[in-house]
This record gives structure tokens, C-alpha cells and sequence, in this order.
């Protein structure tokens, strides 16, 4: 598979990444990216941008040779209406929308609210990918959420960052596994994200592509190796 996308990156702009916006564009360039996501965190995340940096993006050039940068958001969900803490009026001046829930920013509900939450979340026009699906602090039905991604459109991601065995969330295995029994069953395309908060794991997805394999799951739901299909995960023309 040639991946040639990685849409979920931070950078020190979020108070807790560790690489300047120019370091990862180069990372990514030296990783054969054709696409490189700056999907910083939302307003809602301790130390996190102001609602103004999103505002600003008009300032960055978005072209880089044959890599294209993309500017976003990982919005916070706030509550079980699916509710972000970013303002229409910002989101639609982006090139795209992740939505996910942090502890910070949503307090764990049952499996019925966490999984409401997401669904409403998908459902924000500007939302074009759900991200990391995968957190046994917020049970979800896999079932229910695959149906509405497909539904609303909106991309679930496999997250790379949810398999490293220091990760925050818990239970990223099992639930990535079935996450992707459930998107195969449903024929539901998924992303393959870093969360990169430094530069040296960009376009990285080891431990991703594993269990990629070990599902057996279907190459042709996996966006990253098709550039042709980046107009589904973004809200502008390309
Ligand atoms: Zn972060
Ligand atoms: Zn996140």
C-alpha cells in the first residue's frame, strides 16, 4: 500500500506537540506524503489556540512541491449532543473537521450516550472524519456508529497513536478490531491517522497496518493509498 495521506497531526501551537508546523511539513515531504493534515486540537484542550488561530489559516501557503497541506481541526465534542467547541463560522473557513471526544472536554457517559454523542457529531456538515473510535473510557456500539458514519458520509479513523501501549485511551486493540470487523461488514471506508504530536511519526502507521492485516481487511475501504478519494475527507475543491 502506498499511503500517501496523513491527516491527523498536531504541532507546539496545541500546548502539548513538540514540532513546529515547518518541521512536520518537511517530515511529511520526507515521507512521500501527497496530503499532510494540520488538525490542531479545538479551543477546549488546556493550552490549546485560541478560536483566532483558526481564523488565520488564511495566511499559510498550502502548496509544498507535490505535498499539499491541509488546515483543520480535531474539534472537541462537549456533550452528548454532539455539540463542538468550534464556532460554524471558524469551521467553515477550514479545509476539513475531525471530531473526537477527550476526557477533558466530555465527561465518559454510558454506551448509549457516548455513542449519541459521536452520531450528532457526525452530523455537523463540516465533520468529515470521526477520530479514534476506539477508547474503552467511551463505549461505544460499533454497530450503530458504523451505520450512521456511512450514513452521514463521515470517516472513521483507525489511529495509530490508540496502539502505542503508553497511549491515554485504553483498550485500543480490541476495540480497533472491532471497529474494522464492523466497517468491513458494513462496507465503511476508514482513515489510517498518526496523531502525530512530534514530527518523526508522521505517515508512520506500523503497528495500523498490522492490524490491518490481521483483520484481512479490505484494502479498497482504506483512503490513504487513494489520493483520487481526498475530495470525501475534505470540505473544499481539490
Ligand atoms: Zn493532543
Ligand atoms: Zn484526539
Amino acid at each position: 500500500m502506498n499511503i500517501c495521506m496523513d491527516l491527523h497531526t498536531h504541532t507546539v501551537s496545541c500546548g502539548h506537540g513538540y514540532s513546529t508546523l515547518k518541521e512536520n511539513i518537511e517530515a511529511a515531504i520526507g515521507a512521500g506524503l501527497l496530503f499532510l493534515g494540520l488538525s490542531e486540537h479545538g479551543p477546549s484542550i488546556l493550552g490549546g489556540p485560541n478560536p483566532w488561530f483558526f481564523g488565520n489559516y488564511r495566511c499559510i501557503p498550502r502548496q509544498y512541491g507535490t505535498l499539499r497541506l491541509l488546515c483543520g481541526t480535531e474539534a472537541n465534542i462537549m456533550d452528548y449532543e454532539g455539540r463542538l467547541d468550534l464556532e460554524e463560522r471558524l469551521l467553515e473557513k477550514m479545509d476539513y473537521v475531525i471530531a473526537s471526544m477527550h476526557v477533558a472536554c466530555v465527561t465518559p457517559g454510558s454506551r448509549r450516550e457516548n455513542t449519541m454523542a459521536s452520531i450528532r457529531a457526525m452530523q455537523n456538515p463540516y465533520v468529515k472524519i470521526l477520530g479514534h473510535p476506539d477508547d474503552s473510557r467511551y463505549p461505544l456500539d460499533y454497530e450503530e456508529l458504523v451505520r450512521a458514519a456511512r450514513e452521514a458520509q463521515v470517516v472513521l479513523e483507525l489511529n495509530n497513536a490508540s496502539l502505542n501501549p503508553q497511549s491515554a485511551r485504553q483498550g485500543g486493540r480490541e476495540n480497533i478490531r472491532t471497529l474494522l470487523n464492523t466497517c468491513a461488514k458494513y462496507g465503511a471506508p476508514v482513515l489510517l491517522g498518526s496523531d502525530s504530536h512530534i514530527c518523526y511519526t508522521i505517515g508512520q502507521f506500523g503497528p495500523a497496518l498490522e492490524m490491518i492485516k490481521e483483520a484481512d481487511f479490505p484494502e479498497e475501504l482504506i483512503l490513504n493509498d487513494k489520493p483520487e478519494r481526498i475530495g470525501q475527507l475534505v470540505n473544499i475543491d481539490i
